[in-house]
């Protein structure tokens, strides 16, 4: 295709209603028809991005191949297209100021006075085109976050304002809002949608396509009239009704026709075939799995689920592919003891302790592995899961009763994780950890080995403090070895325990490259372990 075509998504009324599944199920049904898509999110908030944010502020942080620690929509796009994003896929207000002012500062906008229309505007919209920019991609899907009418989202609605009048009919916006229930009368209200619509036009946008998430089925009525009072054609006002599984958005979408509406709106051909086997298939797969798997998350942000997203969807993937239904159950690492565990844990048939920062709940994980390695239960300790498990192996097999994390216990006599020097001198927090993608070499015959089925791998990291490697000799003797090193630095990246059924831990993050065309080998290991 000629020229990249823009679509842009916001959303009104209310927040959480699926914006970037919406919009990752929308590019999913153009890749289908074999176009080249990518999908970007603007984040209005003025962190400049959301590594430091609490995970009970914004959920998982998901980091990308190239470091970047993003929002977790960019886990969706991923899972949902099986293409990579990168540092240019993400967007924060925080950033667009910071790179305002260090061009000011640098002299650049050449004694103007700095404001939010035009240059604010214009960083915003340069980085809207990046991705459209680079030839790749014949539609980059543009995802603002926020609700319209919200004062911090103004200045991307504003530069969405200017991109169409730019890109006239290379541009398109699609309106998601909700239509609620009120049960007390039995009816479905589109005064909100018109609301948030009207909102839409103050600031100059007339939105192309209306989504109405809604939890009844829409009638004709209803979808005539929100689209007459939003001046938007009937059948470009698409339902999207409430699932059991997101996977199942693309495939509503399908029935819509909301492919066709756009593909027509920006002028494009229709009569593609469009190929969504596999992904039904494995929809299919999901749904009618006979049997199920009660896999445990020990973590400390279980109220949350969204915090453990990218590794949720990564065991649904796994435990699919080998006819099983994933039964979760985040167990909170501080609601048990050492009497009580075998209550808690003692009816799972795998245990995965998650990754994380910070001491609260880290004695209860580092119970979790105990009890995985000392009852035979397949084992996954990932980032913060795997030092639980190393610091436990140390503590009760080892004999070194203060082994630590230097993270928790500066003074401990025995770090079996630590910084590297170079990271000593740091003290700021954003950015500054092992982000990104490192090279693994795997040792033969090892469960990291069978699983990967080759020897050279790469994963995505986002940890401070490493394994010690002054210590290596001594738990590889007391029967924890090391699997995977980082070839360069000589990094342990895997350790396990290979006479356990399956004891693996890592430093690495495997959920944030699971998808659902591909799911992750060490998920597959794991789940196959469990299942055995
Ligand atoms: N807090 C640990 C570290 O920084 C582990 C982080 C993680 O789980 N990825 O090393």
């Amino acid at each position: 295709m000629s020229e990249t075509r823009y679509i842009f998504v916001t959303g009104g009324v209310a927040s959480s209603l699926g914006k970037g599944i919406h919009s990752a199920s929308l590019a999913k049904l153009l890749q289908a028809r074999g176009y080249s898509v990518t999908i970007q999110k603007l984040d209005p908030y003025l962190n400049v991005d959301p590594g430091n944010l609490s995970p009970y502020e914004h959920g998982e942080c998901f980091v990308t191949e190239d470091g970047a620690e993003t929002d977790l929509d960019l886990g969706h796009y991923e899972r949902f297209l099986n293409v990579n994003t990168s540092r240019v896929n993400t967007i924060t207000t925080g950033r667009i100021y910071r790179d305002v002012i260090e061009k000011e500062r640098r002299g650049e906008y050449l004694g103007k006075t700095v404001q939010i229309i035009p240059h604010v505007t214009d960083e915003i919209k340069r980085n809207i085109k990046l991705l459209g920019n680079s030839n790749k991609y014949d539609f980059v899907i543009t995802e603002i976050g926020g609700t319209v009418g919200d004062i911090e989202s103004l200045p991307y609605i504003e530069s969405v304002r200017q991109l169409k009048w730019e890109l006239g009919p290379r541009a398109l916006v699609i309106h998601l809002t909700l239509v609620p229930y009120l049960a007390a009368s039995g009816e479905l209200k589109t005064k909100p949608t018109q609301h948030s619509v009207k909102l839409l036009l103050e600031n100059g946008i007339q939105p192309d396509v209306l989504i109405l998430r809604t939890e009844k089925e829409l009638s004709t009525e209803i979808r005539n009239k929100a689209a007459l009072f939003c001046n938007v054609e009937n059948r470009a006002v698409i339902q999207s009704i409430n699932v059991d599984y997101i996977y199942e958005v693309p495939v509503n979408m399908e029935d819509e026709k909301l492919d066709v509406i756009v593909l027509e709106k920006l002028g494009l051909p229709t009569d593609q075939k469009s190929d969504m086997k596999e992904w039904k298939s494995f929809l299919n797969k999901m749904k009618t799995a006979p049997k199920s798997l009660r896999i445990g998350i020990i973590g400390k942000y279980t109220e949350y689920p969204d915090s453990y997203k990218s590794i949720i969807e990564s065991l649904i993937h796994a435990a699919t592919y080998q006819d099983h239904k994933a039964d979760i159950q985040l167990i909170q690492s501080d609601s048990f003891n050492s009497e009580t565990i075998n209550e808690k844990l003692g009816n799972l048939h795998a245990i995965l302790v998650a990754p994380g920062f910070g001491i609260r709940g880290v004695e209860g994980k580092i119970m979790a592995a105990k009890f995985a390695r000392e009852n035979n239960i397949p084992f996954l300790g990932i980032g913060l899961g795997m030092q639980c498990a190393v610091i436990e192996f140390a503590r009760n097999v080892m004999g070194m009763a203060n082994a630590n994390t230097r993270e928790f216990d500066y003074k401990t006599p025995n770090p079996v994780f630590d910084l590297m020097e170079k990271k000593k001198a740091v003290s700021t927090k954003g950015s500054t950890m092992r982000l990104g993608a490192y090279d693994c070499e795997l040792k033969k015959e090892s469960f990291a080995f069978k699983a990967y089925k080759t020897k050279n791998i790469k994963e995505r990291h986002r940890h401070r403090y490493e394994f010690n490697n002054e210590y290596l000799a001594q738990f590889e003797q007391a029967g924890m070895i090391s699997t995977g090193e980082n070839p360069e630095t000589g990094l342990v990246e895997i350790i396990e325990i290979p006479t356990h059924k399956w004891f693996v831990g890592v430093q690495f993050h495997p959920e944030y490259s699971s998808t659902v065309l591909k799911p992750h080998p060490i998920f597959m290991g794991f789940v196959k372990a469990a299942i055995k």
